[in-house]
């Protein structure tokens, strides 16, 4: 059964009725988005970071929480860790504001930057949903396990060395790829487990590139 706050984003009858434009649908999810309580986090964030990019593209890049700049300044992906993914993902020829969209799990950062909990997840979903419903995308990038594991619809959370560099197939019946955070690397151990993580990323960012590509030359 659809969430009653997502049917209420969605306001089927508006769109129909009013031919609202999926940017328009978008910008009003956000607005609430902005306003939101239904859940701990909202209490702790500077501002909501609903997502940001091409929602033409087809393409949508799926992470787990706002960190600290993404709170600050209110789009995602902009820290150290956002900078190596869009800086890898250049290097393979794709540009993130011109691509893809980008969004998380949950649209408030947790505190000291603490995994998303289960119930916080839960709560955000009705957004991600609308983003989902609006954008209609051919092609996921999960970011993290926690994103894998919600776009896989499992009840556990993924082991992401299982999953990673290869195409999946979401729970929306749409291809996706998993790969690390990009701040993995970051807070790596040691020099090989550091290695080993910058690898993977950009082993299977190129594989989301290439797959962009092809999407779009059909
Ligand atoms: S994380 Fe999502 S559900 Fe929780 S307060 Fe923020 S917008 Fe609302």
């Amino acid at each position: 059964m659809r969430d009653k706050l997502l049917l209420e984003l969605l306001d089927f009858q508006e769109i129909y009725t009013k031919r609202e434009s999926p940017v328009h649908r978008l910008y009003r999810i956000k607005s609430l988005a902005e306003r939101c309580r239904r859940c701990p986090l909202h209490t702790s964030r500077i501002q909501t970071v609903f997502g940001f990019g091409n929602i033409a593209s087809g393409v949508m890049v799926i992470g787990e929480a706002p960190g600290a700049n993404e709170d600050l300044y209110g789009k995602p992906f902009i820290g150290k860790a956002g900078e190596r993914f869009t800086s890898i993902l250049r290097e393979n020829g794709i540009e993130r504001d011109r691509d893809f969209y980008i969004t998380n799990v949950v649209k408030c950062r947790p505190p000291k930057n603490r995994d998303p909990e289960p119930k916080e997840i839960e709560a955000c979903k009705p957004y991600l949903m609308a983003q989902i419903e609006i954008i209609k995308p051919r092609l996921f990038l999960a970011l993290g396990r926690y994103s894998a594991t919600w776009l896989l619809g499992y009840k556990h959370t993924v082991s992401m060395k299982e999953i990673r560099g290869k195409i999946l197939i979401s729970k929306f019946g749409i291809p996706m790829i998993a790969t690390y955070h990009p701040s993995a690397v970051d807070h790596a151990r040691s020099q090989s487990q550091r290695e080993f993580y910058d690898r993977s990323l950009r082993e299977d960012l190129k594989l989301f590139a290439d797959k962009i590509k092809e999407l779009r030359s059909k």
